[in-house]
Parts: structure tokens; C-alpha cells; sequence
């Protein structure tokens, strides 16, 4: 194994830590943002029915007006009726009163119709307020919960960060740079051994040539399909790694 990947086999379990940690907060906070948008939305629609029933209302208001104009304007007919002596000006007035009337009924028809139509939208309303509510309390501690996992997260990312950083410092900058790189890229591990001629990044069968090269580990070798870096993994070097803890932990687990 090149000599300068040691230290990196160990920062980039760390960085895979990391990277996993990073996901699960990401989703938590979209989780968040899911209760957030609920409550925005019943606050919308919330919003959105008041104004409805203020319209309805003003619309009942001015019928209310109407009517009553139409009761006043009937009243006086009524009265002019009683002092007229000819029978087709009596006609007139009666044709006009009818009249009247009719628009009258009309506009108390609309005025009942638009006061069903705002019971219905109040009772909407009444419901839209109770899960406002309900959703307030159910969220309020599943939020705490989601907000106190994040702390968690950040607390853990912070110690991975420190741990990193240490044994950063014994990294071959060069290398560490061209790992950098690659960890940022795929979000994966990029330092990965050879089993059996095939990367264990792509899958991809690889030339005995690569594999020889690999094996003397006096270079850097990428893989020519996904750029990752290989290792030898029976190699003596990794002993000590957590690659090498891993692989013989799992080998006592199977025996
Ligand atoms: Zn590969």
C-alpha cells in the first residue's frame, strides 16, 4: 500500500461519517420545514376564509341597505296613492309598487342565499382554527424533538471535526488534497481495495497490470473507471488500520 494512504483510510471513515451524519440532518431539517410549511398554509387558508366572510357580509350589508331603501321608497308610493284622484295615475303607482316589490324579494333571496353560503364558510373556518390548533400542539414536540437531534448532530460533527483535523495533520497534504477532491465528488469512499481484480468502488473488472501496480503500492493508482484510489487489501501495511479491524472482525464473526 502507498505509504501516505494509512492516514487517509482512517480520515475518510471519519468524512463517511460525516457525510452520513450531514444526510440525516439535512432530512431532519426538511422534516422541519414540512411542519413549518403545514402551519404556513393553514395560516394561508385561514386568512383566505376571513376575508371571504367579510366579503360576505359586506355583500349582505349593502342587500340590507337595498331593502330598506326599496321599503322606504314603497311607503312613500303607498302614501302618494292615497291622495291621487285619477284611476290611471292610481294604476301607475300600483305597476310602480309591484315593481318594487318583486326587486325587493329578489334581494332577500340573495340576502339568504349569501347567509347560508356564510355559515358555510364560518363552519369551514371553525375547522380550519381547529387544526391550527391541533397541529400547534401535536408539532410543537415532535419540532423540540427534531430541533434536539440536530443539537446532537451538530455536537458529534463538531467531535468527527476535531478528530479529523488531528489526524489531518499527519496526512501527505498532496494526497489529502487529490482525496479531498474525490470525497466531495461522489460523497462515497473514495480510497477503496481491490478484491479479486474488481474495484470495489464500480464493480468494474480491472487489468492484471493495475492490479500489479496496486499491489507494489509505490504510487498513487486510480481506478480508469471512477477515479477512486485502489489498495491492496492483504497487504501487511493496513495492519492497524480500521479497515483492518473491521475486515478481521468480520472474519471472527463468520468463523
Ligand atoms: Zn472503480
Amino acid at each position: 500500500m502507498h505509504s501516505s494512504l494509512k492516514v487517509l483510510l482512517d480520515i475518510q471513515e471519519l468524512d463517511i461519517k460525516m457525510i452520513q451524519l450531514m444526510r440525516i440532518k439535512r432530512q431532519r431539517k426538511g422534516e422541519l420545514k414540512q411542519i413549518e410549511n403545514l402551519r404556513l398554509e393553514l395560516q394561508k387558508q385561514l386568512k383566505l376564509k376571513k376575508e371571504e366572510i367579510k366579503d360576505l357580509s359586506k355583500q349582505v350589508h349593502e342587500l340590507e341597505e337595498k331593502i330598506q331603501a326599496h321599503n322606504a321608497k314603497y311607503k312613500k308610493l303607498e302614501k302618494q296613492q292615497v291622495d291621487v284622484k285619477k284611476v290611471e295615475e292610481f294604476n301607475a303607482l300600483t305597476r310602480e309598487m309591484t315593481a318594487i316589490e318583486r326587486e325587493k324579494a329578489s334581494f332577500e333571496t340573495q340576502t339568504s342565499n349569501i347567509l347560508d353560503k356564510k355559515s358555510q364558510e364560518e363552519e369551514i373556518l371553525s375547522k380550519i382554527h381547529e387544526s391550527l390548533n391541533a397541529s400547534a400542539i401535536n408539532s410543537e414536540e415532535l419540532e423540540n424533538e427534531i430541533k434536539l437531534s440536530i443539537d446532537k448532530i451538530n455536537k458529534e460533527g463538531q467531535l468527527l471535526k476535531q478528530e479529523r483535523n488531528k489526524i489531518a495533520e499527519h496526512a501527505d497534504i498532496e494526497v489529502l488534497k487529490i482525496y479531498e477532491r474525490l470525497i466531495r465528488n461522489k460523497k462515497d469512499r473514495v480510497i477503496v481495495p481491490i478484491e479479486n481484480r474488481i474495484c470495489s468502488g464500480c464493480h468494474i473488472t480491472l487489468t492484471l497490470q493495475h492490479e500489479n501496480l496496486v499491489r507494489k503500492g509505490e504510487t498513487l493508482v486510480f481506478c480508469e473507471h471512477c477515479s477512486r484510489v485502489h489498495y491492496w487489501l492483504e497487504s501487511e501495511s493496513i495492519e492497524g488500520t480500521t479497515v483492518a479491524t473491521k475486515r478481521r472482525r468480520r472474519r471472527t464473526v463468520k468463523a
